[in-house]
């Protein structure tokens, strides 16, 4: 991500999101696992002490706290907020074969935590301006709690996953059928 990250391509966004569900969840969030999924996803080669990792799941906090806001005015002054404390120092770079597109130039040797703060917040006040609004949610599935990215065009995404999604139609089909059979 964080790299190479545009409104037009939210793939950082998604980074933001594994991230955030993986911390939710409190697993998967040791500094190897933070290191794998930063390589995943594109993000910068930094080596984690575990330190790092806490630093790096509480920050996640407060990118939990954006992704849990609905309201576009609440949204809006969380990310200003964000932005102010770790600015992101946007700039234009053109990677080979795109476009021009604007990119966070984050202070990398401030630690990962800024980092995340600075890249993140840009990523989502770029995703959110492009959108009109909170184009993003938490799961309507029962017992999940993921946030996803809303990337649909026309109606709104319900759940964090086509998993989630077909299990729920699936619950609500065998309902059906049971009182169907009552
Ligand atoms: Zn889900």
């Amino acid at each position: 991500m964080p790299e190479n990250l545009t409104d037009a391509n939210p793939r950082g966004l998604h980074f933001i999101v594994e991230l955030a569900n993986a911390v939710q969840d409190g697993t998967r969030v040791g500094a190897a696992d933070l290191m794998d999924l930063l390589a995943r996803h594109g993000g910068p080669p930094f080596r984690l002490t575990e330190a790092e990792a806490g630093q790096l799941c509480e920050a996640t906090g407060e990118l939990i706290g954006i992704l849990a806001t609905t309201d576009p005015d609440a949204a809006a002054e969380a990310i200003n907020a964000l932005l102010g404390r770790h600015p992101a120092r946007p700039h234009l770079v053109r990677l080979p074969g795109r476009p021009w597109s604007l990119h966070a130039q984050a202070d990398r040797s401030a630690g990962p935590a800024p980092w995340l703060l600075s890249t993140a917040a840009l990523a989502l006040g770029l995703w959110f301006s492009e959108r009109g609004g909170c184009a993003w949610g938490r799961c309507a599935a029962p017992d999940c709690e993921h946030y996803f990215i809303d990337t649909g065009r026309r109606t709104p995404q319900r759940y964090c996953s086509t998993r989630c999604a077909t299990r729920v139609r699936v619950a609500a089909h065998r309902a059906q059928r049971g009182a169907a059979a009552d």
